[in-house]
């Protein structure tokens, strides 16, 4: 099969999030089905000379273009997945984040930016670049790929559409007058088009549009469709629920595994769990805390209301009245950053908090952690609580998305027939979380049970062949019932 995979990110070139993660692993796992996918990312600022051999392929005219945009080719590093990039210097070639300047802020000229790559992607399926390839079916990711599938459905012969909700709560919303100054189709204004609340939404044109919906996980995939979880989309995506799923996302363990990670102080592994001490005390080094035998909990992850850091920020007076120590990396929204940076003042001996982005640190943490918290509002899959879980790194976890797909909640029954991986809890409240990390600790205290509980996690297989098989599934499946 012949699949194109467009997304804004992709690890190892460029990532925010998890998104980046997916979009560099999955297409990998397709590749080793057989198949023949190929990926599609804007050429941001120093992508191309990381993305191996470049070969220009053609130029390419497009609406909104400052001139003819040239179409790289490249490589995925690590692998054999051809990459193209759409290089337009203008909008793309910048110091900065994919979305946002170096100073913070989104770029004001998102829309302009991506629309300008979905033209790109439509014209790369439809094989207006003269390429002599032509996939069966596109993948289009979140927002920034919005479009595509709404530009593909104005063709009578195309392929098929698949859009990924990596995080609906990013939509990619614009004025009004931005449908006329991108020279969209004026018809797509309107409520079943792509108008949200008179603004423009390009999330919509993937939800409207395309022949399939897909989420990061089964449990998110039901919640989006209520108004909790629906980010005002619930009608859509319920009127929808025919053709909308979830599929897990996997783990790349060539990435993630303490057996074989050359950031971490002394491999471990499931047989041989005795090094995950010394990358406990490496890391109470890493962030300036004593060395001691006690519970150390950790996060990583965008410090954002999303994550209920302010869940954790109102449990953690109490928490540090008991002998244990946490650590937290992560960067986001300035006053969350600034309140735990003040925990850390006040407890400099049992709090450790680095303000930052930084992966080497991250897979420190995962492995020199006992517990990873993860008192997320939503979490469409997560990816922390599956690295956690096989660096024998106690997941407690919010009962949502993801998180209540991949964790086994550690109750009475769970224990006694082995199932259970970690702790989960239900309401987005201070008093909940704070029970889950106390069952935690009451466990941690039992040696024995203990050590069941992180090796049943480090034994759990999470890998991208099997996600892969599901995405599989369904672009047969898309392909075979393809218009035109
Ligand atoms: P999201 O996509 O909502 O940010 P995920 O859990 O799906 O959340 O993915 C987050 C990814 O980004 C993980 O691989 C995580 O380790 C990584 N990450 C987030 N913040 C940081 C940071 N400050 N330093 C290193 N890695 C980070």
């Amino acid at each position: 099969m012949k699949i194109l995979f467009a997304s804004s990110e992709i690890y190892p070139l460029i990532k925010t999030g998890g998104l980046a993660d997916v979009a560099g692993s999955l297409p990998r796992a397709i590749r080793n089905l057989r198949h023949d996918i190929r990926l599609v990312l804007p050429a941001y600022r120093g992508v191309a000379a990381r993305a191996g051999k470049i070969k220009v392929l053609a130029s390419l005219g497009l609406e909104g273009a400052p001139g003819e945009i040239p179409i790289l080719q490249g490589r995925l590093p690590g692998s054999t997945v051809p990459l193209y990039l759409v290089d337009c210097p203008e909008l793309f070639d910048r110091d900065g984040g994919p979305y946002s300047a170096p100073e913070g802020g989104d770029w004001p000229d998102n829309a302009r930016r991506f629309a300008l790559f979905a033209r790109a992607v439509s014209a790369l399926a439809l094989d207006r670049v003269g390429l002599g390839w032509a996939p069966e079916l596109v993948h289009g990711n979140d927002w920034q790929t919005g479009l595509v599938p709404a530009l593909l459905s104005r063709e009578a012969r195309r392929p098929a559409t698949l859009f990924t909700i990596h995080n609906l709560a990013y939509q990619g919303l614009f004025p009004s007058e931005t449908l006329a100054e991108l020279k969209l189709p004026p018809d797509w204004w309107s409520l079943d088009g792509l108008e949200f609340y008179d603004q423009l939404s390009f999330i919509k044109g993937g939800l409207v549009y395309a022949d399939w919906i897909s989420t990061v996980s089964p449990t998110y995939a039901q919640e989006i469709q209520t108004p909790e979880y629906g980010c005002g989309l619930e009608g859509l995506l319920s009127a929808r629920a025919d053709r909308l799923s979830g599929i897990l996302n996997g783990v790349d363990y060539r990435d993630w595994s303490p057996c074989n990670d050359a950031h971490l102080v002394r491999p471990y592994s499931v047989r041989r769990q005795a090094g995950k001490a010394d990358n406990k005390r490496a890391l109470q080094e890493d962030f300036g805390l004593p060395r001691r035998d006690v519970p150390l909990l950790g996060h990583v992850g965008r410090l954002v209301e999303q994550k209920g850091i302010d869940l954790l920020l109102e449990v953690l007076p109490e928490l540090l009245a008991r002998d244990l120590q946490l650590v937290i990396l992560g960067s986001g929204h300035a006053e969350l950053e600034q309140a735990l940076l003040d925990v850390q003042s006040a407890y400099p001996r049992q709090v450790g908090i680095r303000i930052g982005y930084s992966e080497p640190l991250a897979h420190r943490l995962e492995a020199g952690a006992d517990m990873f918290l993860m008192p997320s509002r939503f979490e469409p899959c997560g990816l922390n609580q599956l690295y956690s879980l096989r660096y024998g790194t106690v997941p407690i976890v919010r009962r949502t998305g993801g998180l209540a797909d991949s964790v086994v909640d550690a109750t009475p029954e769970r224990l006694a027939d082995g199932s259970a991986t970690g702790f989960q809890f239900e309401a987005a409240e201070a008093p909940a979380l704070r029970v889950a990390i106390e069952r935690a600790l009451a466990l941690h205290a039992q040696p024995e049970a203990w050590r069941r509980l992180v090796t049943r996690g480090m034994q759990q297989d999470f890998s991208w062949p099997r996600s892969a098989q599901h995405y599989l599934d369904l672009y047969q499946q898309l392909v075979a019932a393809r218009p035109g």
